[in-house]
């Protein structure tokens, strides 16, 4: 890497990518290509010689940014939010620019530590209990998405209800969550060996405001281990994709608790509302969870991909996705010294996103991170005022 190179290209791509941000609005925020047109305009195969920066960013501008939807955009308004920052955006950079793999301690000892420290200051901001916190049993990791998460967290509590009862035992298994969770925990059943018939997506309708009804899963419960099936894990979400309906935490945590099933909290989406103390009741029984998961990437100003969990017992997940060959040995993990992030999570590499974790934290302040959530929370009542006021909507049979 030669740094006086990289000053000079580097500014001319932070130009670049500045004028995009200025002119974003210019752009249609649904790309209009056609499937397939990118290689009519790019050749059969790569450049033998090399090429000029500049020639590269000409491609982007004619070839790549029409096939960009602008999910940045102040006019995008699809799926979820996913807010970059400026903050985020530097962190970004920093981490790219040590291009650490820091998947166990000694590879880069501040990337797990800086990791350990910004999610528990996350977790204090949340007011998540203190057994989430690293000091104790539990602690936080930056997985890549809420999928990952809450595979990571089923596979936990699956080998720890297979210790329990067996390992024959896993026909048996049951997990419970309303049919509006996400398919991500559809996902990780698929990849846990979850049987399909054990996946109870208990019906939410309008009647409980599309929350998982604690009636409903105590009777799916009665039922099963009437037939002698094992519950071993149940998943809450706190503003599901559709609705942003939000679990009755503390129900359903004591039911998870007297049938000992693994309780997980997918706040994915609106977990970063509950930083503002007025909103923080929403995650009230999160007491109760053994995990607990949110997107910063979602609505938090961290460019994606930035997705923390936090988990009481971490050796139950170290317990399922552990491994220790020889060329990964060293003093600081034998002696049991340190956190290997390795042992959390699918991959083996991984980068150092809580850099841009600490960037949104200290260039904002909380403060400013609250006055950002109650913002958009206010843009979406004023949002909601509008359509109860519009006749046309109302005529439609539309009902909020
Ligand atoms: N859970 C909820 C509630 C979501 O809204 C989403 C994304 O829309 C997910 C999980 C999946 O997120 P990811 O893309 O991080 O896996």
């Amino acid at each position: 890497m030669d740094a006086e190179q990289l000053r000079e290209r580097a500014h001319k791509m932070v130009d670049f990518i500045a004028d995009y941000y200025k002119n974003i609005e210019d752009f249609p925020v649904l790309s209009q290509v056609e499937p397939g047109y990118l290689r009519n305009l790019l050749p059969e195969s790569a450049p033998h010689n090399p090429e000029s920066l500049q020639s590269v960013l000409d491609d982007v501008q004619k070839k790549i940014f029409p096939g960009v939807t602008h999910w940045q955009s102040p006019n995008y308004f699809a799926y979820y939010p996913s807010n970059s920052s400026i903050a985020g955006f530097l962190g970004e950079m920093l981490s790219a620019a040590f291009n650490v793999i820091g998947f166990s301690w000694v590879t880069s000892p501040a990337a797990t530590e800086l990791e350990m420290i910004v999610l528990d200051w996350l977790a204090k901001l949340l007011k998540l209990p203190d057994d989430f916190l690293s000091s104790g049993k539990g602690g936080g990791v930056i997985q890549g998405t809420a999928s990952e998460a809450v595979l990571v967290v089923l596979l936990a509590a699956r080998d720890r209800a297979l210790r329990r009862f067996g390992k024959d035992y896993l026909k048996k298994l049951v997990v419970y969550a309303s049919d509006q969770t996400h398919s991500a925990l559809q996902k990780a059943c698929q990849i846990g060996g979850i049987h399909p018939e054990n996946c109870r997506w208990l019906k939410a309708d309008i009647s409980t405001n599309y929350a998982l009804s604690p009636n409903v899963l105590s009777e799916e419960l009665s039922r099963d281990t009437a037939r002698g099936l094992i519950p071993f894990f149940l998943c809450a979400t706190v503003g599901t994709t559709s609705s942003t309906a939000v679990d009755p935490l503390p129900e359903l945590g004591s039911i998870a608790k007297r049938h000992e099933m693994w309780f997980h909290v997918d706040a994915a989406y609106a977990g970063s509302a509950c930083v503002c103390p007025e909103y923080r009741q929403y995650i009230d029984g999160v007491e109760e969870a053994d995990s607990f998961n949110m997107n910063l990437h979602k609505w938090f100003l961290t460019n994606f991909d930035c997705s923390v969990l936090w988990v009481k017992d971490r050796h139950a997940l170290i317990r399922s996705l552990s491994t220790n060959p020889e060329y990964l040995k060293n003093k600081a993990s034998e002696a049991e010294l340190v956190v290997d992030y390795k042992d959390w999570q699918i991959p083996l590499g991984r980068r150092f996103r809580s850099l841009k974790v600490w960037l949104v934290l200290r260039l904002y302040g909380t403060e400013n991170l609250q006055k950002y959530i109650r913002n958009h929370i206010r843009l979406a009542e004023r949002f909601e005022a509008l359509v109860r006021e519009d006749p046309r909507l109302l005529h439609q049979g539309f009902s909020l």
